[in-house]
């Protein structure tokens, strides 16, 4: 007896295969057969005639993992028809791995969660961050235990980003820490130095580090980061090309053309990595310094009136101002206004900042299209781990992607969901995101007439159209809505 039989959809596998008709027989939480099912019993059916029927989406760039106490993840995750998400991206999150899966097993999330292991905050258990420089060779086996000790706790790879203490490492304290990860066969997700100008040599340098670690590489969100850097992006892309030869490396994407980040990304790393921004910011000196690293960014990115102020740490200024916007309101410059919001927050990163016109709109487009590609959204919580930063993306992401296919016909299609399931899973050791005999049964059924959701003027708009999902056999969204079943689990490698 089956648990659950959709009938007659137009299954995409996830193997980028072309799509066919067929029922899928779900027991015991596993697909348990695929193809004519007419004459099986089953406690469920769902008519899926004219529907798509997919594996559920694997988030591998997430930030989900500083929020999970947020009540409303799981639904979060459903309603766009993620069954499984990777958190701890970009260096950022808790260095105690084993902590953050304990966290994420109390959180009885309903789809599965793994997590990265952020190595910016993993050095500083072992260098102080307020110290402000490289560990010595004298630190790194101090390093490479705790590196090995998140990893043996279940982290699926290592991550790094030039936030918070990661800008302190040097080459040769990365590689040191790499290594490991290397021996563990384990991929290393690398948020590039620079993603603007100079991204070639941020990118050479994620490169050659993997190399010569021998670590696989994800290139986490590739773009080429404001407009006096779109030409780079062609020799950039030739630089991966060239380096795939003989590397393991893929990249994930997200479809848009906005990125979002802290508002302390116009301050340069120097006056911040250590954790002294916010006394730099007190002396007449640091402002200066600070002050003509505003004007670089406001230069070599885009103005303050393309910059959307997401939690303002200042009441005069409206959640959703521009910078522009806000200085107005504060009567003094944008460089300024930006100084003050950042010198207001707790952290002193400013909160969360979307930049509008960021990337190139057919750059974007080149860059999904690349074979070695994940679709992936690089949502981020609030501060406050309460809800989730308005920015499209983490919304609409695999909608969009897949509204994007479509329009291109059946095959495209079906690489457009290989991209946004079984390959990232792979890319991470994670035996998911595949609908054939055997594989968990993650599962969604699409209206083929589905609607993206979230634009950028309402950004936190859920698709529609995502009308039934199945994470580990059990119905976790019916009809678009999310159902009390928990069957998400903590995926350890
Ligand atoms: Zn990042
Ligand atoms: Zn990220």
């Amino acid at each position: 007896m089956l648990d659950l039989l959709i009938r007659g959809g137009t299954l995409y596998d996830g193997s980028g295969a072309a799509p066919r008709v067929v029922d899928v027989g779900v027991a015991e939480g596993r697909v348990r057969e695929v193809g004519d099912l007419s004459e099986a019993p089953a406690r469920e059916t769902i008519e899926a005639a004219g529907k798509w029927v997919l594996p559920g989406f694997v988030d591998v760039h997430t930030h989900y993992d500083l929020c999970l106490a947020w009540p409303g993840l799981s639904a979060h995750c459903l309603r766009q028809g993620i069954t499984t998400v990777i958190g701890g991206n970009c260096g950022l999150g808790d260095p105690d791995t084993a902590a953050a899966l304990a966290a994420a097993e109390r959180a009885r999330l309903g789809v599965h969660f793994a997590v990265l292991a952020p190595l910016g905050p993993l050095r500083s258990t072992v260098v102080p961050r307020g110290e402000g420089r490289p560990a010595s060779p004298t630190e790194y086996p101090a390093l490479q235990a705790a590196v090995a000790a998140a990893l043996d706790a279940g982290a699926v790879g290592v991550s790094w980003g030039p936030y918070h203490a990661n800008a302190l490492m040097d080459p040769a304290e990365l590689g040191a820490a790499l290594s490991v990860a290397a021996e563990r066969g384990k991929p290393w997700c690398v948020h590039r130095r620079k993603e603007g100008v100079g991204s070639l040599a941020a990118t050479e340098e994620a490169l050659t580090l993997a190399r010569d670690a021998g670590v696989g590489l994800q290139i986490s969100h590739l773009k080429a980061a404001g407009r006096l850097s779109w030409g780079g992006f062609e020799p950039v892309l030739e630089c991966i090309d060239a380096a795939r030869r003989d590397q393991e490396i893929a990249v994930d994407v997200y479809p848009y053309d906005a990125s979002l980040t802290y508002l302390s990304a116009v301050i340069p790393e120097a006056l911040k990595a250590d954790g002294g921004l916010a006394e730099r910011l007190k002396t007449a000196e640091g402002r200066a310094a600070a002050r003509v690293g505003v004007e670089g960014w406001f230069s070599e990115r885009m103005g303050p009136e393309w910059i959307v102020v997401l939690e303002p740490a200042l009441r005069e200024v409206p959640r959703g101002s521009t910078l522009a916007e806000a200085a107005e309101r504060l009567g003094i410059d944008p460089v300024e206004a930006a100084l003050r919001l950042i010198a207001a927050e707790r952290e002193t990163t400013g909160g969360w900042a979307i930049y509008r016109e960021m990337m190139d709109p057919a750059q974007v487009e080149a860059a999904l299209d690349l074979p070695y590609a994940a679709v992936a959204s690089d949502a981020v919580p609030e501060e406050n781990g309460q809800a989730i930063s308005a920015h499209p993306r983490a919304f609409a992401t695999f909608a969009r992607a897949l509204r994007r296919a479509a329009a291109g016909g059946e095959a495209r299609l079906a690489d457009a969901v290989r991209k946004a399931t079984a390959f990232p899973a792979e890319r991470f050791g994670l035996v998911r995101g595949r609908i054939e005999d055997g594989a968990v049964a993650d599962l969604l059924v699409i209206s083929p007439d589905f609607e993206e959701g979230a634009t950028y003027r309402e950004p936190t708009a859920y698709p529609r159209g995502i009308e039934l999902v199945v994470v580990a056999g059990e119905v976790a969204l019916r009809e678009g809505e999310p159902t009390p079943a928990r069957a998400g689990i903590v995926l350890r490698r």
